[in-house]
């Protein structure tokens, strides 16, 4: 992928939606033992987190090309849990997926209750699929976004040591829609790991929209250069053509976005990228279908380099993926709380 995207611009302290102002006092930890005390008691939500608790191992790998950087630049914040890894081998992280479960990983409702989220409805895009690779013809075939015509899907990244992006992302998927659920929201994926291949680019965009969803999040983690690091969110660009009209959404989804940042690097400890975003963490493109063909709100999240292995170490670590499902759902929560 190219990383041609804009600077949606630097913090601005006064914006309570920026991504990197201070935190906000609903994250107080002290609600979390009370919130997971609540949580037990909703039948679905326990089905939900045995269901992610049975999740783990590892996959083979994929190839996506690797993020032409638009330019080092420095991180805006420190990250207290980079540098304290060692080699990036999968899952030598803690990484089966249990480590992150149980007390502490629930959302603060602030008050809420477990119904704050009722009536809404949130999809979340798995990027690729973990048998993709076994389908090179049906994924390379072009469809249109709108712009141009692209490859349908693709086989997405992996480690260095073979854990596949797509395992990846469905895995905080699954974790996301537990979170999700727990709020009383009404969650769909748009492919769980049950389908051959794809869904393409296209058909993911379209599956928001006729769900008429009220936010998606697309879960990536990219292939970029060793020593590149950090998360990005993408936002969509301006775009009107042929199929494409994202101007209704370009604004509610970079809300989303800036919120889904912040509470992500809250939630992980871990840096905005350092090799695009200029260190805010946010990346505008115009080139991608699934942002280009959606009518819903609707943000990217890379949520780190794979090709790195101090990022590796941490893209492999079951408790760390339960701290990113963690701060994507916040900035889901606060963006539907409006
Ligand atoms: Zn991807």
């Amino acid at each position: 992928m190219s990383y041609a995207g804009s600077n949606p611009g630097p913090f601005d302290p006064s914006d309570p939606t920026d991504p990197f102002g201070p935190p906000r006092p609903r994250r107080s930890p002290l609600r979390r033992p009370l919130t997971v005390a609540l949580a037990a008691l909703v039948p679905g939500a326990l089905l939900g987190w045995l269901a992610y608790d049975a999740l783990g191992g590892t996959g083979s790998g994929g190839t996506e090309g690797p993020g032409a950087g638009a330019g080092a630049a420095p991180s805006v914040l420190s990250s207290p849990a980079n540098g304290s890894d060692g080699a990036g081998s999968a899952g030598g992280a803690g990484g089966d997926g249990k480590t992150g479960v149980g007390a502490g990983t629930a959302p603060a409702p602030a008050g809420s209750g477990a119904t704050s989220l009722r009536g809404k409805v949130v999809v979340i895009d798995p990027g690729h699929n973990p048998t993709n690779y076994q389908h090179t013809a049906d994924i390379n075939r072009q469809v249109d976004i709108g712009t141009n015509r692209k490859e349908c899907d693709t086989t997405g990244t992996s480690t260095n040591s073979g854990y596949s992006e797509a395992e990846f992302t469905l895995d905080v998927a699954h974790r996301l829609r537990t979170l999700l659920q727990q709020q009383g929201a009404t969650v769909r994926l748009t492919q769980d790991g049950d389908r051959p291949f794809g869904p393409c680019v296209d058909e993911r965009a379209r599956i928001g929209n006729a769900a008429h969803a009220d936010a998606v999040v697309s879960i990536h983690a990219d292939g970029a250069g060793a020593g590149q690091r950090g998360f990005h969110v993408i936002l969509p660009g301006a775009v009107h053509e042929g199929g494409a009209d994202t101007r209704a959404i370009v604004g509610p989804s970079k809300d989303l976005g800036k919120l889904v940042a912040g509470d992500f690097t809250r939630a992980t400890g871990t840096s905005p990228s350092n090799y695009v975003g200029d260190g805010t963490g946010l990346v505008t493109r115009e080139d991608l279908g699934g942002l280009n063909l959606s009518t819903v709100p609707k943000v990217f999240i890379e949520c780190g380099n794979m090709r790195d292995t101090k990022d590796a170490a941490l893209l492999t670590s079951g408790a760390w993926r339960q701290k990113a499902a963690q701060g994507i759902s916040e900035g889901i929560v606060s963006f539907l709380h409006g």
